[in-house]
């Protein structure tokens, strides 16, 4: 399957959250009470029984009011500090483009939702997995679209081969910049380029997104500098052994030889 990509317009989107319900209706997730922690946001983060959700950044301008509201979910990131940081070997990509977690070999060890930079993975503590988005994969490998993209009404979601998506946004961006300046893409490029892009009205920051998301420096030094150093110092090490123990069998060999003549000299001297 070729590469993949969901396109987020946010200048579309009018905030109905349909995306949300479509997502917990697809995937079988219960209702969660919900609170209203701005004047329309009622969802505070990701948990392990929502894997999207809206939320509504109210900023104010020359004494107006404007919502930056954007759809969140797992980017599905091309390098994904989750799946370098898992422990199990239970996170992969597809050729597609999507990053999911292999629930039979998930241990719920935490280092996904730790490393993520968007603090996307949650785990379940009782049942010791982790839950994320999965780009609803087994719609997508039926050729279905995403349930959140079928859903959206506005248009503000749109799916396709990554190549065209592109460019459908790059066309859609210079036409919302002239009435938004400061709107940007996000996702071209952002963690090797996500298989999710937005358009924003506004800068990264604006949203409460990174501006240059990254794994974490000690996840980096550890899976790219310590380990590999360790594994050649284990294999050095391990090497040491072998030879000690050829050493060993070597001498070994060669004092019982030694022994056997000393042994044979002796019983010979005993045989006198
Ligand atoms: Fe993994 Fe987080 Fe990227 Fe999703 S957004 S692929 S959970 S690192």
């Amino acid at each position: 399957m070729t590469k993949k990509m969901v396109f987020v317009d946010t200048s579309k989107c009018t905030g109905c959250k349909a995306c949300s319900v479509a997502c917990k209706e697809w995937n079988e997730l219960p209702a969660e009470k919900t609170q209203l922690l701005t004047s329309y946001q009622t969802q505070k983060n990701f948990t392990t029984k929502t894997w999207t959700y809206m939320t509504f950044i109210e900023k104010y301008e020359d004494q107006k009011m404007n919502w930056l509201m954007r759809k969140a979910q797992c980017f599905h990131c091309a390098y994904p500090a989750c799946m370098k940081a898992c422990s199990s070997g239970a996170i992969s990509k597809t050729e597609s483009g999507y990053v999911l977690i292999d629930q039979d070999k998930c241990i719920g060890c935490g280092y996904c939702a730790e490393n993520c930079p968007f603090g996307v993975p949650k785990v379940d503590p009782i049942a010791k997995k982790s839950f994320k988005c999965t780009g609803c994969i087994d719609r997508v490998e039926n050729n279905l679209l995403p349930a959140c993209v079928h859903t959206c009404q506005p248009g503000a979601l749109g799916f396709g081969e990554r190549d065209a998506m592109l460019t459908q946004a790059k066309k859609r961006l210079a036409e919302v910049q002239k009435t938004h300046p400061k709107s940007q893409l996000y996702g071209e490029k952002e963690m090797g380029g996500m298989t999710y892009l937005y358009l924003l009205l506004d800068s990264p920051e604006a949203y409460g997104l990174p501006v240059n998301p990254a794994a974490p420096l000690s996840l980096t030094i550890w899976k790219d500098v310590i380990r590999p150093v360790g594994s050649v110092a284990v294999g050095g090490a391990a090497a040491a052994v072998v030879l000690g123990v050829f050493a060993n069998l070597f001498r070994g060999n060669y004092r019982s030889t030694d022994d056997d003549s000393t042994n044979h000299a002796h019983s010979k001297k005993g045989g006198k």
